[in-house]
């Protein structure tokens, strides 16, 4: 894929390439600096989280300044589809993909592609659980208990994916206005809401939080390292992400990230998340699972209507009903 002879041309001869990135900034470099390495493309690469991009290729759709969009949950990667911000593509890669990538792909009209998947859930620290003399939360349910009181963290799904994604699973699996009964009930342990979506695990993982609800894979992270946080699917069933991939429509370097695109589908590239400690479900089939990657097909997931619920008036309507209805409590 990558011409002979790349890794050897200067980086000026290459070009340039401008990265928006929606994972953890460990892998977010590891991708820009292994692609610079091998093709001699200069990355410039920031990590948003996934609410944030899809606000900034808005604000920026007359003077596109970002060529590549990799990574971050689906649904706004699909709202950026529906709006036009994101272009059309057909990688020689998707013969090897995961059904569940092609369908964000078939689900975005080709504007974007499913690069790995996980499912939501929280973790918690065992220490500060024991200390409070409660049983360890299983369930969504048992996040309500008032002993956890401005005790869980979680992101604020206007600035991430994450929590977005908790906002609409929530929605699926219990209906809409219990879904919103939940949140505001929720509302009163929450100690803030914080912008990055994996925030609450690091900060579960040292004590600073007793929960932290995101995706479980971020939350394994830290207990693989031996960290005193527990993963958890929750019992009553969760949502899943399909992290994605999408070129920016008006890219004013579109070869390169064509290029990107390509590559980063490819088994290789797709290595170097569980070799940053991130242990998604990759997409292309002959990619090795890490296995230190949570077991989706041993959870409780629900059919997660990622078409209804990437829609621009379904997340615009959800988000807003949010911020007015939750957030706004005391
Ligand atoms: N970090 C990792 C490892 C992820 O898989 C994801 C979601 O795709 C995120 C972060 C999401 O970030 P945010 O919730 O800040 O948009």
């Amino acid at each position: 894929m990558l011409a002979a002879g790349a890794a050897s041309a200067p980086a000026s001869a290459q070009g340039s390439l401008v990265m928006y990135c929606g994972v953890q900034e460990e892998w977010c470099r590891a991708m820009s600096t292994t692609f610079e390495k091998e093709t001699g493309i200069k990355v410039a690469m920031t990590r948003k989280s996934a609410g944030e991009v899809y606000a900034q290729l808005r604000a920026e759709a007359s003077n596109p300044r970002g060529d590549i969009w990799w990574g971050g949950t689906g649904d706004p990667h699909l709202q950026a589809a529906e709006e036009g911000l994101t272009l059309e593509y057909e990688s020689p890669a998707n013969k090897d993909l995961q059904d569940w990538a092609l369908s964000q792909w078939k689900a975005a009209k080709q504007r974007s592609i499913g690069i790995y998947a996980g499912a939501l859930g929280f973790g918690y620290n065992t220490e500060q659980i024991k200390a409070k003399g409660i049983p360890e939360p299983k369930c969504w349910a048992d996040l309500l208990n008032p002993k956890l009181r401005d005790d869980v963290q979680v992101a604020d799904p206007n600035s991430s994916g994450t929590a977005y994604n908790l906002l609409a699973t929530v929605v699926q699996l219990m209906g809409e206005d219990k879904g919103f009964d939940y949140l505001k009930a929720l509302h009163k342990n929450v100690s803030q809401y914080t912008k990055s979506g994996a925030a609450p695990a690091k900060a579960a993982s040292l004590g600073e939080t007793a929960v932290g609800i995101v995706f479980i894979h971020d939350a394994v992270v830290f207990a693989v390292q031996g960290d005193p946080i527990r993963a958890v699917a929750p019992c009553e069933g969760t949502g899943y992400e399909i992290g994605s991939m999408s070129i920016v429509k008006g890219a004013r370097n579109l070869e390169n990230a064509k290029k990107f695109y390509d590559w980063a589908l490819t088994p290789a590239a797709q290595a170097l998340g569980a070799a940053a400690k991130s242990y998604q479900v990759p997409s292309n089939k002959n990619s090795p699972v890490p296995p230190q990657a949570p077991k989706m097909n041993e959870m409780k997931l629900i059919d997660y209507d990622f078409v209804k619920y990437g829609s621009s008036a379904e997340r615009t309507r959800l988000l807003t009903k949010w911020d007015k209805e939750v957030k706004a409590l005391p």
